[in-house]
């Protein structure tokens, strides 16, 4: 082991590990996020709210713009440090739902596939939902089964990939009519599956009162 590695490693051992930012890993100051300052200020707020019709809900939050730095963390959430991530991106949701002044009774996710579960060992927006869930504390609704998609995305034409993804989640539970749901996800690019599970869950189920939210809009920036 190199001498800069053992001092890691001594680091590693004997700082609180609530003291080293999440993202770079730098011991520093840090937010209640346990970020540093630098990390903090790389991230770039949406200042709008999408056109929630247009997906389905009622409302439609963004936090964060989807820039080299957010994919970063997005890809560090889904490589093995997700208990962090899923933390950190909660606390965003948390706080941007305080800013619009959005309450909820019950938090919701827009799952993956059972195959991508068992690869990757966890259903990432799932996590986000069980932390915020806490930090809300409101109860965390299984509402929705990611379909099994027929063939690859990838090779299809695009009104077959449009005509997959409107249907590529069921909703196998009832709940009551009224019911402020709170749907997330961590990031939108065009909308197209947040707005898929959201006509899930209200095919389902009328009389909810649905609302969505992502950690990160990939869009192009309104200026
Ligand atoms: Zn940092």
């Amino acid at each position: 082991m190199s001498l800069q590695a053992t001092i890691e490693r001594l680091i590693d051992i004997f700082l609180p590990p609530d003291l080293q930012c999440i993202n770079c890993q730098r011991y520093c100051q840090l937010n209640d996020w346990q970020l540093c300052a630098d990390c903090l200020t790389q991230l770039e707020p949406v200042d709008f709210e999408l056109p929630a019709e247009q997906y389905q809900m009622r409302r439609l939050l963004t936090c964060y713009y989807y820039d080299d730095f957010a994919q970063k963390m997005v890809y560090a959430h889904k490589e093995g440090k997700g208990r962090y991530y899923a933390k950190l991106f909660a606390a965003m949701l948390a706080e941007k739902l305080t800013e619009v002044a959005l309450s909820v009774d019950a938090i919701s996710w827009v799952p993956t596939t059972r195959v991508k579960i068992t690869r990757r060992g966890a259903d990432h927006a799932g996590d986000i939902a069980t932390e915020l869930a806490k930090l809300l504390n409101v109860p965390r609704l299984s509402l929705l089964t990611a379909k099994q998609q027929q063939s690859d995305q990838k090779k299809l034409s695009k009104q077959a990939r449009i005509a997959n993804r409107q249907d590529a989640f069921s909703c196998n539970r009832q709940i009551e009519a009224g019911l402020r749901v709170l749907l997330i996800d961590d990031v939108i690019t065009t909308g197209a599956t947040i707005s898929s599970a959201a006509r899930a869950i209200l095919l389902a189920n009328r009389h909810c009162q649905l609302f969505g939210a992502a950690v990160f809009y990939t869009a192009n920036k309104r200026k």
